[in-house]
């Protein structure tokens, strides 16, 4: 398949191939290799592009077994949409040896200490609940390297934004950011151009 040529890992081509994803859609193909190459990203785009796997695909391929502490971190704005990025990961990654928990509020906080404990590899995570992970020091964020922020927009409105770059700033200085929002209001802006080094800018 053509997933072949963007260079990923066959334990994904054969994930992929298990979910009926024969070729990668306009956002796949564009944001795969930039995410691999390192640089930052700034996509805007809709759901339904498969924007999911965009960053999914490479998150699962780069993070290392070994590690103790997560290295992948994607903040999303609700519980529904943590739990499907969660489900997606676990897909794409099935035949790899990792790990991806999702957090988010309303849930127990206990609950979710106990499994942060354990190895993971990636955490899907909406901004208040992961802060408060953060304050009680349940939540190791010392070795990521991915930073996601989906629907960026959406977390906007919902009065996200201090607590995404709450997060940001609890990060290793040294991290990679993909952001993707449907539309890019002066706030969302302003944020890239914050914390944003060089983005390569897709929109499809
Ligand atoms: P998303 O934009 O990530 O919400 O994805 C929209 C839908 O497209 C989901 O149902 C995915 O399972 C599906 N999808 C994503 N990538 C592909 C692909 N390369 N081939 C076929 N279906 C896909």
């Amino acid at each position: 398949s053509s997933f072949e040529k963007l260079g990923i890992n066959q334990s994904i081509i054969k994930a992929l191939n298990l979910m009926g994803y024969e070729q990668p859609t306009k956002v796949q193909s564009e944001v795969i290799p930039v995410f691999k190459e390192g640089q930052d990203i700034l996509v805007k785009s809709q759901t339904g592009s498969g924007k999911t796997a965009a960053f999914g695909i490479p998150l699962v391929d780069m993070v290392e077994w070994e590690e103790r502490a997560p290295q992948g971190l994607v903040l999303a704005p609700t519980r529904e949409l943590a739990l499907q990025i969660q489900a997606e990961i676990f897909n794409l990654g099935r035949f790899k040896r990792m790990k991806v928990e999702a957090v988010f509020g309303r849930s127990s906080f206990e609950q979710q200490e106990k499994m942060l404990k354990q190895r993971t590899h990636i955490v899907v995570a909406t901004p208040g609940r992961l802060l408060d992970h953060v304050k009680r020091g349940t939540i190791d964020l010392s070795k990521i390297k991915y930073l996601v922020i989906d629907e960026a927009d959406e977390m906007l409105d919902m009065g996200f934004v201090e607590q995404i770059e709450a997060v940001i700033k609890a990060l290793p200085n040294k991290h990679q950011t993909a952001l993707f929002s449907a539309t890019m209001p002066d706030r969302i802006k302003e944020l890239v151009d914050r914390y944003l080094t060089v983005p390569k800018m897709i929109e499809v």
